[in-house]
This record gives structure tokens, C-alpha cells and sequence, in this order.
């Protein structure tokens, strides 16, 4: 549903900023970075001549970030111009300051909560084209992954397809920003999803994933190889001044050689790529990382590239994390899941700065709590692990309309009661420093902003969050002013 004379789409920020994250901060030098081509979105962010520029106010029942959590009775002062909006104030309606002439426009809206556009920093929005799917926990990971291979897309127009559904699922959930994982269909490195997030209003990073164990170390290794050499370049130059970076995924210490892993690691040192991993995830990995046995190498077998040369870092009796910390101890590695997280494993993950991605509704999927307890993502945060929120894909969801992390916090204020800032600096601030998207373009400080979210809230509620978190259904699209105003 629209809000009337408010146009559905998303506003950019007059400038896309990205933040290198701490540890990958080279950059192409400017003379090797040409204009963006085809359906970049730099186009969107041009200069704004003045009389294009106007402002807004809306009455809202309440506003939400990280900064200033939930703020009751709230106004919001925004400023847009074509592709840009621009937060001017957002606070407590009493103090909204009067501009020298009055907005361009007001809205009264006591009837939803504004929020800024969310963060999911964990996505495979390549497989949304297979809709959710029951899973049995008790079936076990690998017969899932089977069914994954098989419904996986291999040619990059059915790829495009899939990603942009992923696209508008996403959109649809309020989503801003992504860390979607690039699938490698049959082994090949693909950048379809990053081209096709670069076409869309979403910024973030598109990380290529690929595997390579005992029989199929080497033949990562090339290919990554040949990829940083060959694609990336091109590529980068096409993503310029989209908001889009490339980044790399090793799939999972149980599909990846540590010397691979260090491969792409040291990759990425030197091309300036952000990394990213699923690590701790399932019984399957412990048992198969720490005594090198289970369905993990059954399936390696039968497979064809169990290679005794995997004995020479699997099986050493380590848990997952301490297995990777050789590489979490040398730049910061996006961590999705760990969903088995001892203290030690907690205490590395804090000692390392190495951020996680918690997937609350992918846990639940996998039935995550009967093998290793409550997830402990409270105890991560405390111990200062910086734990953002991650859907997975669409088929661990429960809501075939939209992939989005206000469905993540959603469930664990109704699960376990998380008060509101920590739900929002999950969903927004947290993930952004994890991708390094510039924090501000997720909150409500003044400056640029790249969404605001309605939800519905009822009229005069005077628990506008509590009631924005205990209902089920989608938030509504963006508000933007970029045409109307
Ligand atoms: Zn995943």
C-alpha cells in the first residue's frame, strides 16, 4: 500500500559512500577508476540544482534507529532532491525547528513507525527463485544441501532473474543495504549477482563464494587467481558508483582448505576485497573439523575430492573457530552464523574484532538450539563481538512476500525480549560497519539517509514499538520524494 502523494521508491544518498573496512583499505587509484557504464547508478546521484531541491516534514508516531532508539510523538525535517535525501531533523515533534519557509510538503502520519532502511548482511539472494521450503532438522544439513545443488540456476540470465527477485523480495521487507553471497554454479565464479545489484537501488557487497577441498584445492586456487586477474577489474570499473563492491566468500571450513582459505585471504589483502564465511554453523562442521568424520566427509567422498591431504588441518580435535582463527587474526572476516559458540570460541571472536552475522530464522530452520543450546549472540555482544542480523536465503523463510531482518527482530523481541536499540543497531549500524557501508546512511542523524521504512503502527498506540514488532506483516514501501516533491 502506498501512502498518498508518496511516491514508492527508494531516495540514494547524494553520495554512495562506502567505508573500507579496517585492514582492507586499498583503493583503486583514481586514474583506474572510469566513469560507471550501462545501468550504474551513478547517474542517480547527479548535482542537484537548487530548484529541484525541497523539503519535508512528517508527523510520525514514532521514530526508530540506533542512535536514538524509539522516539514517541516524533517529526522528521528531510531535505530531497533528485536521488538524494537528506536528514535534517528527527526527534521529539515538540522540537522540530521551523526552516526559514515552510516544507514543501507535510504528511501526517500518526499511524507509523519510521525507521531507516535495514541492513541484511547475510543473504543468498540467488535462490529465491526456489521459495521457502520445509526442512525437517532431523533429516540433517547435507540432505539439504543436495536439494540446494539441484534447484541451483547454472546460466547467468536465469541467475539475473533469481537475484532480482531477491532484489524485490527485499525491497519489499525494507531492506537498504545487502551482503548477498554469490553462489558459484558448478564452480564457476559469477559476478551476475553483483551486475544485477549494481542495476537496483541496493548497495552493499556481492561476495563471490567458492569451494575448494583436497581434491579441489588446487583448482580454486586458479580460479580465484584468474578471477582477481581477469573479471574483477572490468567489473569494479562497471560497479563504480553503485554502492555495489566485490568481496570474496569461502564457503565453510568443511568445503574449504585452510591453505585456500589463506589463498583468498591474502587475495584480498592486496586487492582491497572484503571476506566473508559461514563458520560454525551445524553439528556436521564440528564433527567433521574437529575428528574429520560424518556426513560432511561422507559427502566429500562421495563427491570425489576427499583427499588425505585434508587430514593435515582437519581433525585435529579444534572447534570451527579456533580452526580459522589463523585467518581471523589477520583482517577482519564477516562471519555468518556460528551458531556453536563455546566461551573460547566467544573470546576469539572478541580478541579478533571478527564480526557475526546472526540468522535468527535460519537457526530455527535447522533446529540450530537442539544441538548447541540458546544461540549466544547476547554473550557475543557483550563480550563486544559486533553481531549484525542475516536472513539466509529465501528458503529457510517464513514469509515467501519478502527477505528482511525486521522479521529477524521481530522474533527476538518475541523470543527473548532484546530492548529496541540493540534490535536496531543489529539490523542497521552493526551491518553496515560489517560491509563497510557508511553507518549514517542507516540512521536517522542529520545527513544523508538512504530509506525511510513505515510500519504500520494502530492510532494513538502508546507502545508504537512494541506494536511495530509483534505484528506479522511487511512494511510498506519506502518514503521517498524524489519525483513528488
Ligand atoms: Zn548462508
Amino acid at each position: 500500500m502506498l501512502l498518498p502523494g508518496v511516491t514508492a521508491v527508494f531516495v540514494r544518498a547524494s553520495s554512495p559512500r562506502t567505508a573500507q573496512p579496517s585492514g582492507n583499505r586499498s583503493r583503486l587509484p583514481s586514474s583506474d577508476r572510469p566513469t560507471a557504464v550501462g545501468c550504474v547508478k551513478s547517474a542517480l546521484n547527479p548535482p542537484s540544482p537548487a530548484d529541484q531541491t525541497r523539503t519535508i516534514r512528517i508527523n510520525a508516531a514514532a521514530i526508530a534507529d540506533a542512535v536514538s532508539g524509539v522516539v514517541p510523538d516524533a517529526a522528521v525535517l528531510a531535505r530531497s532532491s533528485p536521488g538524494a535525501l537528506s536528514i535534517i531533523y528527527a526527534g521529539p515533534r515538540a522540537r522540530c525547528p521551523d526552516p526559514a519557509r515552510p516544507p514543501d510538503r507535510t504528511l501526517d502520519l500518526p499511524d507509523r513507525l519510521l525507521m531507516p532502511g535495514l541492513v541484511n548482511a547475510h543473504t543468498h539472494l540467488d535462490l529465491t527463485h526456489i521459495g521457502p521450503v520445509h526442512h525437517e532438522p532431523g533429516d540433517g544439513f547435507v540432505k539439504w544441501v543436495d536439494h540446494i545443488r539441484a534447484n541451483r540456476r547454472s546460466d547467468d540470465d536465469a541467475i539475473d532473474d533469481a537475484v532480482r527477485l531477491g532484489i524485490a523480495r527485499s525491497i519489499a521487507g525494507g531492506t537498504a543495504v545487502v551482503g548477498d553471497i554469490a553462489g558459484a554454479p558448478a564452480g564457476r565464479m559469477t559476478v551476475a549477482p553483483a551486475r544485477a545489484l549494481a542495476c537496483s537501488p541496493l548497495i552493499g557487497v556481492s561476495y563471490l563464494e567458492f569451494f575448494g577441498i583436497g581434491g579441489s584445492a588446487a583448482d580454486a586456487t586458479r580460479r580465484l587467481t584468474e578471477f582477481t586477474r581477469e573479471l574483477m577489474p572490468a567489473t569494479r570499473r562497471q560497479l563504480d558508483g553503485s554502492g555495489v563492491r566485490l568481496g570474496l566468500q569461502p564457503h565453510a571450513p568443511n568445503t574449504v582448505d585452510l591453505g585456500v582459505y589463506r589463498w583468498a585471504a591474502s587475495l584480498a589483502r592486496t586487492h582491497g576485497l572484503p571476506l566473508s564465511t559461514h563458520l560454525s554453523e551445524t553439528p556436521e562442521e564440528r564433527s567433521f573439523v574437529s575428528d574429520a568424520a560424518g556426513p560432511q566427509r561422507e559427502l566429500l567422498e562421495r563427491l570425489g575430492v576427499w583427499h588425505d591431504s585434508i587430514l593435515d588441518h582437519i581433525g585435529k580435535g579444534k572447534h570451527p573457530v579456533a580452526h580459522l582463527l589463523p585467518i581471523l587474526e589477520t583482517q577482519p572476516v564477516l562471519c555468518a552464523h556460528v551458531n556453536d559458540a563455546p566461551d573460547g570460541a566467544i573470546r576469539t571472536l572478541a580478541g579478533s574484532g571478527t564480526p557475526v552475522v546472526y540468522c535468527p530464522r535460519a537457526s530455527e530452520y535447522f533446529g540450530a538450539a537442539e544441538h548447541f543450546g540458546s544461540h549466544r549472540y547476547r554473550d557475543m555482544l557483550a563480550a563486544g563481538v559486533p553481531v549484525c542480523l542475516g536472513t539466509d536465503s529465501i528458503v529457510n523463510l517464513d514469509t515467501p512476500d519478502r527477505i528482511s531482518v525486521l522479521d529477524e527482530m521481530r522474533l527476538l523481541h518475541r523470543r527473548d525480549g532484546v530492548d529496541a536499540r540493540t534490535l536496531l543497531a543489529m539490523a542497521t549500524v552493526n551491518g553496515a560497519d560489517a560491509l563497510g557501508v557508511d553507518r549514517q546512511l542507516v540512521t536517522l542523524e542529520p545527513g544523508p539517509v538512504l530509506a525511510l521504512i513505515p510500519v504500520p503502527v494502530p492510532p494513538g498506540t502508546r507502545e508504537p514499538w512494541n506494536d511495530a514488532m509483534m505484528q506479522k506483516s511487511a512494511p510498506e514501501p519506502p518514503i521517498l520524494s524524489r519525483e513528488r516533491f
